[in-house]
């Protein structure tokens, strides 16, 4: 396969960085974006890597993560974050996953549902696979896309259980969906 992969967001320390909880996103989706990256490479597959960590803006942020991904012919664009809002405390209940497409007739539907499946795998609730028109990546590259919250940086449940190895090996997984 060929595909676009990035990590939402500036770099911490930048304007437009990602959320900020017990891990931080934008820190925590690039050590995860580069390990699937290393994954899919080492299965044969070509891997765009279209992070960018210099946006004056989290609309130019987007605007060029789009124009990266749009510059690259692939049979999947691959978005990935962290969640926050969890607002809670410990309970050993995860809030856990969620990937996100642009709607139910989107070609990446199954690839989320399988990113979804397989991050809930490893022990966190499974939110399931949303649809979202309005999210700017989703709505404007032009293969079909996927945006994958992970877990929430603020929950500790989902923290104390988060493994980025683990989490890129099932996003990896679901992206292909070769075991
Ligand atoms: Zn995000």
């Amino acid at each position: 396969m060929r595909i676009n992969i990035h990590a939402g967001h500036n770099p911490d320390g930048k304007i437009a960085c990602g959320a900020v909880g017990l891990i931080r996103e934008s820190t925590e989706a690039r050590i995860v974006k580069d390990k699937v990256i290393a994954l899919l490479k080492a299965q044969g597959h070509t891997v765009y890597d279209c992070t960018v960590d210099n946006g004056t803006s989290q609309n130019d942020v987007l605007r060029k993560i789009v124009s990266h991904c749009n510059a690259h012919p692939v049979d999947l664009d691959v978005s990935i974050h962290f969640n926050a809002g969890a607002n809670k405390t410990a309970n050993n209940r995860t809030t856990g996953t969620e990937v996100y497409v642009y709607s139910a007739s989107s070609r990446a539907k199954e690839a989320a549902r399988r990113v979804a499946d397989a991050i809930s795998a490893l022990g966190f609730q499974n939110r399931g696979v949303k649809y979202r028109s309005s999210l700017y990546v989703l709505k404007h590259t032009k293969a079909p896309a996927l945006l994958i919250e992970i877990c929430f940086v603020d929950d500790p449940d989902d923290i104390r259980i988060y493994d980025a190895d683990q989490a890129a090996q099932a996003i990896a997984q679901g992206l292909t969906a070769i075991k």
